[in-house]
């Protein structure tokens, strides 16, 4: 079932780093809905990925507190917001995630569809320099000058201390060098900015994660119709080939409706789990 719902309705996205570029043609092809940006939004009071102002609680939190924030300025009732985590991928410490959530906010429903998309590819990295040389060499890892970023003394974190989104070879040696002097231990902290509309690679994952978001909302619940239906939570289960036993790895996908709380279990009909799986064969 198909959603027309919002066909020709304004969402209101809490951005002030250009999400709308890659939001906008989703939102609009997939549900007839325009995407609207507040005017004066300011999203760095919920904290920067630097950690100059530090983030109030988790990533969710600070996306739901986002939409919220756009729902008000504009007096909308449908918001959008967006939000990233970085960090070493749990099971191979040397790869780097990117982890995006997107909330779609429907305050007339009372809905608020999270969807998620963890990619393994950025440039996320950060490193310590004393010279030029090893400035060079970081710049070329991490794709600049299309991917900006941004400069500090290794000793401070303050925000008025801070040279952000540099995309210009001489604006970085300048506040290298600056911050050189200016730091107690002559050393200057360098990492990737990754805020969207300076980070390319970040700005394609938010695109495939509106898709994923617009696809999800286009999706009615067989019961109530609202929009959204989809994944909500997996179950492990899955049986033994040879003894039958339920198994660790996953079995069922659950999927559901915010709106009236049904659920539907999806299973793995033809899929068995390996004997090396099971605790009943592989003790
Ligand atoms: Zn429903
Ligand atoms: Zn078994």
């Amino acid at each position: 079932m198909e959603s027309a719902i919002y066909e020709g309705r304004q969402v209101a996205l809490a951005t002030k780093h250009g999400k709308e570029r890659v939001l906008t043609r989703p939102m609009k092809a997939a549900l007839g809905l325009e995407v609207v940006v507040p005017a004066k939004i300011e999203t760095d009071a919920f904290g920067t990925f630097t950690g100059e102002i530090e983030r109030p609680g988790s990533p969710l939190r600070v996306l739901l507190y986002k939409a919220r924030l756009g729902l008000k300025q504009t007096g909308l009732k449908l918001g959008l917001a967006n939000e990233g985590s970085f960090y070493p991928h749990p099971a191979m410490p040397f790869v780097t995630v990117d982890d995006e959530l997107m909330v779609f906010i429907d305050e007339e429903i009372g809905l608020n569809i999270v969807e998620r998309l963890v990619a393994a590819k950025t440039n996320y990295t950060r490193i310590k320099v004393q010279s030029m040389e090893e400035l060079k060499d970081f710049l070329r890892r991490v794709c600049f000058p299309s991917h900006a970023v941004i400069v500090r003394p290794n000793d401070r974190l303050t925000p008025d201390f801070i040279f952000k989104g540099l995309n210009d070879f001489e604006a970085v040696k300048r506040a290298v060098e600056i911050c050189l002097k200016a730091s107690n231990d002559r050393t200057a902290h360098i990492e990737t900015d990754m805020r969207a509309h300076l980070n390319p690679t970040r700005m394609r994952v938010i695109r495939q994660l509106a898709f994923k978001l617009a696809r999800r909302l286009k999706c009615l619940c067989p019961i109530c119709s609202a929009p959204g239906f989809g994944l909500i939570k997996t179950e492990s289960g899955l049986p033994c080939r040879s003894c039958q036993t339920p198994t660790e790895l996953l079995n069922f996908e659950i999927h559901g409706c915010q709106k009236c709380s049904y659920e539907m279990k999806k299973m793995n009909t033809d899929l068995k789990a390996d004997r090396a799986y099971c605790s009943n064969c592989n003790p």
